[in-house]
């Protein structure tokens, strides 16, 4: 397999170079010259206008996916209430159907859950799919991919969306392994390729450093993960669905585990995600002291605390209140963050609240040029100023 350049059609444009991965083009006597180091990857054949870049290497034909139809969520339960991110999917969906032209569906795994359905329906799913069984009841990966990869085979659905949640995690895999497609987890975007018509999906890569684009031409469904909180739900007043009601035939030994015992955590607080203020903090609040006063303003605000990874790792925040691509995804109406630098990681997960108030003592904090509202100056004088106005504007009715 090779890849050579037809040197009286090249025209020295350098299209080729920049294109190639592998730094193994060169422009030698103002032509395109291919190095030992060629890959024949390919990448260098698209980009070249004149088409003086032929091979041998015979391209993939992409299969006829005609028959391909749907957008379909993953509506995630516990004990009957869906999760967030499941309306947040849904409301992307419909933004995608929009351009493809096709329908949006619900997944809804579960047992007693088919009242779920008409709430799915309020956020945009035109069908929902339900499997409702007592095997099903709990979460158990061996069923649930069973009863998606059954569903998927029967219904052949275009592009299959699921939450970035623990049991996103788990399940997507599995089920794309099951099918035999590809899958790109932890998505922050998702749109249409107008051309191809092909989901491109947007993730962080190389430590978020950059944000990689990757489409899947050769096989369907197209599977992504998207993180909570980063799309938004839209409601669809007045939309109507059908119910599909898929037939259950696993039985409790084909499934492989058991559940014993469910023990429940004890929830602290509210949910970050769900939180409308996040008072968060960074290093430069330097020590609990210092998150004890955070704290005072978030209770005199009505919202939580949060932090960011080098706080989680210090002790000084707990993991689940952690805001950034390792962390949470938030959008709060108000995010106050106080001594963040706004490394792109943390900047990943808080970029969508709503407004952004940052207190920095360094006027080159990166943190600043994403806020609506800048405070140079010490966080140590400027926050308990803030609760010293609060209280006062509280006292004064
Ligand atoms: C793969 C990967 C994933 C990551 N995931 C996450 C993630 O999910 N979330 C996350 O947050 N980070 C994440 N990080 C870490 C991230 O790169 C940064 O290191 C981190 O966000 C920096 O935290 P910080 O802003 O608290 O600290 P610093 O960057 O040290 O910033 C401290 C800031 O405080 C200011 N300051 C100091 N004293 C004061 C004062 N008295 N008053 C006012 N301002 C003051 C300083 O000017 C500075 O801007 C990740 C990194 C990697 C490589």
């Amino acid at each position: 397999m090779t890849v050579w350049i037809e040197a009286d059609l090249c025209n020295g444009c350098k299209r080729c170079i920049k294109a190639c991965p592998y730094g193994a083009i060169e422009l030698k006597d103002g032509k395109a010259s291919i190095l030992d180091r060629c890959t024949s990857c390919g990448a260098c054949l698209d980009v070249c206008r004149e088409k003086a870049i032929k091979t041998d290497v015979k391209q993939r034909a992409i299969p006829d996916f005609s028959d391909r139809k749907g957008i379909w969520v993953f509506a995630e339960q516990r004990y009957g209430t869906l999760s967030k991110v499941s309306f947040e999917l849904l409301g992307k969906a419909q933004e995608l159907a929009e351009t493809l032209n096709q329908d949006v569906s619900a997944l809804l795994l579960g047992n007693q859950v088919s009242h779920l359905s008409e709430i799915l329906i309020k956020y945009g799913a035109q069908n929902v799919y339900i499997a409702d069984d007592p095997c099903l009841k709990n979460y158990r990966t061996n069923a649930y991919t069973s009863i998606i990869k059954e569903l998927v085979n029967q219904y052949k659905p275009n592009i299959l969306l699921m939450g970035a949640t623990h049991i996103g995690r788990d399940l997507a895999p599995r089920v794309s392994r099951r099918i035999g497609v590809g899958l790109t987890a932890d998505c922050t975007e998702l749109t249409i390729d107008p051309e191809e018509k092909i989901l491109l999906q947007t993730r962080p890569a190389f430590g978020g450093n950059i944000m990689a684009t990757i489409a899947n031409r050769f096989s369907r469904p197209q599977m992504a993960t998207v993180r909570p909180g980063v799309m938004a739900a839209v409601e669809k007043p007045g939309n109507k669905g059908n119910i599909v009601q898929h037939k259950v035939a696993i039985k409790e030994e084909d499934i492989g585990t058991k559940i014993l015992e469910v023990v429940m955590e004890e929830k602290k607080g509210t949910d970050i995600c769900d939180a409308k203020v996040l008072v968060a903090g960074g290093r430069g609040v330097g020590d609990a002291g210092g998150f004890k006063v955070l704290h005072e303003l978030a209770s005199l605000l009505g919202g939580e605390v949060a932090g960011t990874r080098i706080v989680v790792e210090e002790g000084l925040v707990p993991v689940e209140n952690q805001v950034g691509q390792t962390g949470k995804s938030v959008r709060p109406e108000l995010y106050i963050a106080c001594g963040i630098s706004g490394a792109i990681q943390h900047r990943a997960g808080m970029m969508n609240s709503r407004y952004i108030i940052a207190i920095n003592k360094d006027p080159r904090a990166p943190i600043l040029q994403v806020a609506d509202w800048s405070i140079v100056g010490d966080l140590n004088k400027v926050v308990p100023e803030m609760i010293a106005q609060l209280k006062e504007i509280k006292g004064n009715g």
